[in-house]
């Protein structure tokens, strides 16, 4: 099916602007804030957004009126208080600038009480149990920490958007947000006890997280998403057999970057600067049609807010040239799916950044600990780390020999290993430098040599000074698997410091400091170490030493989610006050529920596209065959070839017919339990798909072209 053309670009000759001159332009912070805000209101709002202290609810009028007009002189309409709820989207409900006075005058209003709180009808996002649907009543409330921003259409409809909190009318967190600024608050804590404890918290008041997020996507044109119904429902091909020639050739990856791409770039990136999203890195992905781009990190939570925005931009400027912009996990079975790495690290808020192992890493015993801590984290916690991470998309990435595996594990890097193997039998005594690379030829530079190499094939791996949590799939919030990663983090770092205190005593500081430390790091690290791997992730070998070593190995998303339902779970959610028990198991549920609906939605698409599309394409090929078998035989010509071909081809079709009636059967079935509805729906439903798909691209290969109803692989991957 080759009915559309390729979008043509218009040229415009016309430079984007300097990233430097748009930064920040429709964001209410920075300058803004300071220009527009009596400094005594300024100095209080950068108490909570510098400090994390409370905010004073006595500057919010003051605050509310600044920011409206400067939204008001940016052409903006209205406002909305910007969540994120459990659907794992963003939401917005729009509210005209408008209050009319009793004498029936119109006014622009924005007090202090709308910038603060809202109450959008909560009954229908989902809650996981925690509300019943009569029981609507919702609270947003304002996110002082992360800047309220402007987000204009192509149309020029500017709305100030507020980032929000969202919680019901009884408390509970129906949200991304609160978790995640719960979490951080939580690690900041038991993090400030580890500095104290090494004497360096003074003038800290809190330590953050940082977090920058790659993110890969495809880009395809979108008259041939159209003409998909997989693509448009679900994200992905359902169907779709392998084209000829796929990324066999690496010609796609970093290759240069094609003309019409590269301006939608550009835009996406502009208007992504205006926000003030820190985007920086921008290249061709491995897979054809797959690019990636990267912000320089931020503090987490605005980072996570961040990779929302940063998503809608990308979907919304791809129309604008003609593109669709696919986010999905896996839209192309058999090349590179898409992922978002999370690279996350502890700094204070005076920017030192923790996990920073300096020159001389055996000296830096602080560093350690944090290492350690990090460790022990993981290991323990593994599950939960797995499934903050799994949803029914980024199955069929998690272990597909181009993403990391279902199995957590750490990889640190020859230095660091080291490292730990000194720590393990006393204190550690030096630090491998990785020296000078000579290239050879004269006029090249010699090179400085990192002391480890990388490593693609770890779901977490030590990148120099952060970790980069490589198995985060590319449509996901990230501020779920921060929450999960901070939160056992949080735990590790009081478990450590508990350890250290005990054994040293408080206060102590010098040989006994350090002798408590390295006792405590090496019974860390005995214990723990198993964790940590630098081999080859995707190899067979690692699956069964990791089983031999006793690290879970949850491969998919039914065998995942229920961990959240664990005791353990409950524990150390609530020991933290990241979530309570109620506000965990309504969070369980719901990615329970998400799972199977997201199935079920996958597995009537694609019968749909089976019954109307596929089937009849194919019995229109069979009256071809059947057509030419008659003929010949009319004019007294014997055909065996093609009778044989016609044969087989009725037996695909009926092959093809089967596997449909059984995928019907497993998607019909109901369920009370959610959870064996989600283990039926891994079990039966995905692999009654895989079956139905199976045929399809069977019957792909050997379809006529001009009846074969949808876009193929090639046309949608290879053509820009
Ligand atoms: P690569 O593809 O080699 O992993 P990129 O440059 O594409 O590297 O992305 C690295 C990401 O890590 C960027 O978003 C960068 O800002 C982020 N990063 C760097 N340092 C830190 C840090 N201390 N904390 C969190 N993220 C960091
Ligand atoms: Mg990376």
């Amino acid at each position: 099916m080759s009915t559309t053309k390729p979008h043509e670009l218009t040229p415009t000759h016309q430079a984007p602007p300097r990233a430097s001159d748009v930064f920040g332009m429709l964001t209410f912070s920075g300058d803004t804030m300071m220009k527009r805000l009596p400094s005594d209101v300024h100095a209080s709002l950068l108490k909570t957004i510098e400090q994390g202290l409370p905010l004073d609810p006595a500057v919010a009028n003051t605050v509310a009126v600044a920011m409206k007009d400067w939204a008001l002189d940016n052409g903006a309409t209205h406002y909305c208080h910007w969540f994120q709820p459990l659907t794992g989207m963003t939401a917005e409900k729009h509210d005209a600038f408008l209050s009319i006075l009793g004498d029936g005058t119109a006014i622009e209003k924005l007090s202090g009480n709308q910038l603060i709180q809202g109450e959008p009808d909560a009954s229908s996002f989902p809650s996981g149990g925690i509300r019943d649907t009569y029981e609507a009543r919702g609270y947003t409330a304002w996110d002082a920490t992360s800047p309220a921003f402007l987000l204009r259409n192509p149309g020029g409809v500017t709305t100030l958007c507020i980032p929000t909190a969202f919680v019901s009318w009884t408390g509970e967190a129906l949200d991304k947000k609160t978790p995640l600024l719960r979490s951080i608050r939580a690690v900041s804590e038991q993090a400030m006890r580890i500095l104290k404890i090494f004497g360096t918290d003074k003038g800290v008041a809190q330590v953050v997280a940082t977090l920058g997020c790659e993110q890969e996507y495809f880009l395809i044109d979108r008259d041939l998403y159209r003409a998909r119904l997989d693509l448009t429902i679900t994200g992905r091909t359902l169907i779709g057999a392998m084209p000829p020639k796929g990324h066999q050739l690496d010609d796609h990856y970093f290759g240069a970057i094609p003309d019409r791409v590269i301006s939608f770039m550009a835009a996406a990136e502009h208007r992504l600067f205006e926000l003030g999203v820190p985007v920086k890195t921008r290249h061709n992905e491995v897979a054809p049609g797959q690019y990636e781009l990267a912000p320089t990190f931020e503090l987490a939570n605005i980072a996570a807010d961040h990779q929302m925005v940063c998503m809608h931009v990308l979907k919304m400027t791809a129309r604008e040239f003609g593109f669709e912009c696919l986010l999905h996990e896996k839209p192309f079975a058999g090349v590179n799916g898409s992922g978002k790495h999370n690279n996350w690290s502890l700094a204070t808020n005076t920017g030192v950044n923790l996990l920073d192992p300096h020159e001389e890493t055996h000296h830096n015993l602080q560093f350690l600990t944090f290492l350690c801590g990090v460790i022990r984290a993981v290991d323990t916690h593994a599950d939960l780390l797995r499934a903050s991470i799994a949803s029914a998309a980024n199955d069929h990435r998690l272990g597909a020999n181009e993403a990391p595996p279902a199995i957590m594990s750490i990889y640190l890097g020859s230095m660091l290993t080291d490292i730990l193997n000194q720590l393990q039998h006393g204190s550690p005594k030096k630090t491998i430098k990785g020296g000078q690379l000579d290239l050879g030829a004269g006029t090249l530079p010699m090179l400085p040599r990192a002391a480890s190499d990388r490593n693609r094939t770890s779901p977490f791996a030590f990148t120099g000074n952060k970790f980069e949590f490589r198995a985060v799939g590319s449509t996901a919030s990230v501020a779920w698997p921060n929450t999960v990663l901070n939160t056992i983090i949080a735990e590790s770092f009081d478990a450590i410091a508990t350890a250290i205190e005990n054994k040293a005593g408080k206060n102590a500081s010098g040989a006994k400091l350090d002798e408590a430390v390295c006792s405590v790091l090496k019974d860390t690290v005995t214990n723990h170490r198993r964790v940590c791997f630098d081999g080859d992730g995707y190899s067979a070998a690692w699956h069964s030493e990791a089983k031999k070593r006793g690290l879970p190995n949850l491969r998919n998303t039914s065998e995942a989610l229920p961990v959240f339902e664990s005791k353990t779970a409950q524990e150390l959610f609530s020991k933290y006050s990241v979530l309570s028990p109620i506000e965990l198991k309504a969070r369980a549920e719901v990615l329970m529920e998400l799972y199977v609906t997201v199935v079920g939605i996958e597995a009537r698409t694609m019968a749909t596209m089976v019954r109307t599309q596929i089937l009849p394409a194919a019995t229109r090929a069979q009256c071809e065959l059947a057509d030419a078998v008659g003929s010949s035989r009319a004019a007294g010509v014997e055909c065996p070839d093609e009778e044989l071909a016609l044969r087989n081809w009725v037996q695909k079709l009926s092959n093809l017919r089967t596997a449909l009636a059984t995928l019907d059967k497993a998607e019909h079935k109901e369920f009370d339990d959610i959870a064996q509805h989600m283990r039926q729906c891994s079990d039966d439903v995905v692999t009654a798909m895989a079956e139905v798909r199976t045929h399809c691209d069977s019957i792909e290969k050997w379809t006529p072209a001009d009846l074969w109803p949808l876009p193929t692989y090639a046309e949608m991957l290879l053509d820009r």
